[in-house]
């Protein structure tokens, strides 16, 4: 399979289409983006590293149940997907509190949860991305609401098997963001990525920040922090 067209150009990924219709080659930039693109910078070998733990994870939970849209590993920052329509919300899993939870809440940073708090943003730009709620969702039909219980279903899975596996690489995982889109038969699957970009990633010993909240928060060592989270999964 090979890149044809560009169907779309994200803050740090390119999609394009392929000879089938029905698969796409999503590439990884080491573009970095915060504060909705407000901030902007470069992580060098972040394409690589994102590509890399996205489908070592994909394929752990498609191992465990969880249908997605992985298909193959093409090159270190290219991997071939089935062709979904993308259900506009982010839903963020948090275990721990940290990032948004702590100003809005008044939380302290690192407090435990004492449960997993599931959250959905509509994906909107313009709007920032705002928080939204079952019955926002259901009324702006954002999903139907059976589409929301088979997400939150998944979501919460999702939390148990990658907080259980990432353990074993003593890294805690605070909190993620993911995307789900729709197969032409209206099948649910996981979309997106998984990777340093969209988790909170703290190594459980020193607590030390492996994820983008090096760029985000101006503390450098983004690249070797990335680097490490692809050592600790994929040796
Ligand atoms: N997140 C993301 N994309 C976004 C917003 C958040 O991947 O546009 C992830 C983020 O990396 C974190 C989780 O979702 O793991 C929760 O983020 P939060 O709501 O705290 O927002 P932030 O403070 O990171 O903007």
């Amino acid at each position: 399979m090979t890149k044809k067209e560009l169907a779309y150009e994200g803050k740090a990924k390119k999609v394009f289409r392929t000879e089938d219709e029905n698969r796409f080659i999503v590439s990884y930039k080491d573009d970095a983006t915060a504060f909705n693109g407000a901030k902007k910078g470069t992580i060098r070998g972040k394409g690589v590293v994102n590509n890399r733990v996205t489908n070592h994870l994909m394929r752990l939970l498609e191992s465990k149940g969880i249908p997605t849209h992985f298909v193959e590993q093409l090159s270190d920052t290219d991997t071939l997907v089935k062709k979904v329509s993308i259900i506009p919300l982010e839903v963020v899993v948090r275990n721990i509190a940290a990032g948004s939870l702590v100003s809005r809440l008044g939380l302290a940073e690192g407090a435990k949860l004492a449960v997993p708090v599931l959250e959905y943003s509509y994906k909107n730009d313009a709007l920032n991305d705002p928080l939204v709620n079952d019955y926002h969702i259901a009324a702006l039909r954002l999903a139907t609401p059976e589409e929301l219980k088979i997400i939150a279903g998944y979501a919460l899975r999702i939390n148990d098997i990658l907080s259980a596996y990432l353990k074993d690489a003593h890294i805690t995982l605070i909190d993620f963001k993911l995307e789900f889109g729709k197969l032409p038969d209206g099948a649910v699957v996981l979309a997106d990525e998984i990777s340093p970009d969209t988790c909170r990633f703290w190594d459980d010993r020193s607590g030390e920040k492996l994820d983008k909240d090096r760029f985000r928060g101006d503390l450098g060592g983004a690249e070797d922090a990335y680097g490490e989270v692809l050592k600790r999964l994929l040796g």
